[in-house]
């Protein structure tokens, strides 16, 4: 790549772990309904077979989908072999409700947690007010998490910065302090400017931070939502992306072509530059993510062959 646009090279850049076999996670919503449910549960076992990393499950914004999130990582712990990772917030919530949906998981048989802050209510990237009986943000819950059991932690992280943060490099020293607390990966938040991404990877490996990053992969599943979600975000939507989608409206089979192609290129060049695992926003649907996957190599495993008579 361009030293203009990084001065590391692609293990440095990517971090512990870079130069590895691909790896992939994906994340789910719990499911509000039965009919829902059983959507969610053909996509985790359409996907169960590529073996992924670990599996994540959202948690509703200010702790709304507590049980229902709950529910579905005990369920994949009990009824699956793949690792589920629970997310969490602690916006609205007091320390000791948190802590005992923490020990709820560990009781429960989950080992990682994606420790976030969550947002404040009715105002993505407006004013937040911790409660002065809870954790304020995710660094103190990361440690909270940490003072009850070993589990593992994610966190967040904002290539294009945090909608609250006054910039990328504060958002590299809150990383930095999460990290201190006990997280032990960052998942980032999507993105579509993979130079950008690269140039913040940069600075964040420069601060000294080494855990692995797994990159954010969101699959266009549909343009005009993708903008409204991207906007309270603070992500740029580029123009060639809107180029690709315009005029596809009333062209379904055509956009996927297009959202697959778009993010198999993103993880190809990604993987170039020394990243080796990926997580995808699945929305609880299979069919993209599963194409991209086999695309960039990530197969289910042959079947044994029959032993010879
Ligand atoms: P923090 O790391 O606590 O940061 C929040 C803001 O506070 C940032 O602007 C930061 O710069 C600032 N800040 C942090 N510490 C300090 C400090 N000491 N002093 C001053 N400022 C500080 N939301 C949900 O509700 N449910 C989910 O399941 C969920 N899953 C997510 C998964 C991923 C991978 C990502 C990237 C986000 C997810 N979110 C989810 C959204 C997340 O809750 C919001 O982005 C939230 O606004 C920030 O959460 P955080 O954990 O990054 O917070």
């Amino acid at each position: 790549m361009s030293p203009a646009i990084s001065a590391l090279g692609p293990v440095a850049r990517a971090g512990v772990g870079s130069g590895r076999p691909l790896s992939v996670s994906f994340e789910f919503a719990p499911p509000k309904t039965s009919k829902s449910e059983a959507v969610l549960w053909e996509a985790i076992r359409r996907l169960e077979p590529l073996a992924p990393q670990f599996v994540s499950v959202t948690y509703g914004a200010g702790g709304s989908t507590r049980d229902r999130t709950h529910r579905t990582v005990s369920r994949i712990v009990g009824e699956t072999g793949l690792k589920p990772a629970a997310h969490l917030t602690c916006v609205e919530a007091s320390r000791a409700e948190v802590d005992e949906v923490i020990r709820g998981y560990w009781d429960a048989g989950v080992r990682h947690i994606v420790a976030l802050r969550g947002d404040p209510p009715g105002h993505l990237g407006g004013a937040y007010t911790p409660r002065p009986d809870g954790y304020a943000n995710a660094t103190e819950l990361t440690a909270g998490i940490r003072a009850i059991a070993p589990f593992e932690i994610s966190v967040g992280l904002y290539p294009q910065q945090h909608p609250e943060s006054p910039s990328t490099s504060f958002d590299i020293d809150v990383l930095k302090a999460k990290v201190d607390a006990g997280a032990t990966r960052a998942i980032t938040q999507f993105f579509f400017d993979i130079d950008a991404f690269l140039r913040f990877m940069d600075k964040v490996r420069a601060a000294g931070v080494t855990i692995p990053v797994s990159p954010g992969i969101m699959p266009v599943y549909n343009f005009a939502g993708l903008k409204k979600m991207a906007g309270p975000c603070g992500i740029p939507v580029p123009a060639w992306l809107a180029n690709h989608f315009e005029g596809l409206d009333d062209d379904p089979a055509t956009r996927q072509l297009v959202a697959a192609s778009v993010a198999i290129e993103m993880c190809a060049r990604l993987r170039e530059e020394g990243f080796s695992d990926f997580h995808f926003y699945t929305f609880n649907r299979a069919d993209l993510v599963y194409a991209i996957c086999r695309v960039l190599g990530v197969r289910e495993p042959p079947a044994p062959k029959e032993a010879a008579a």
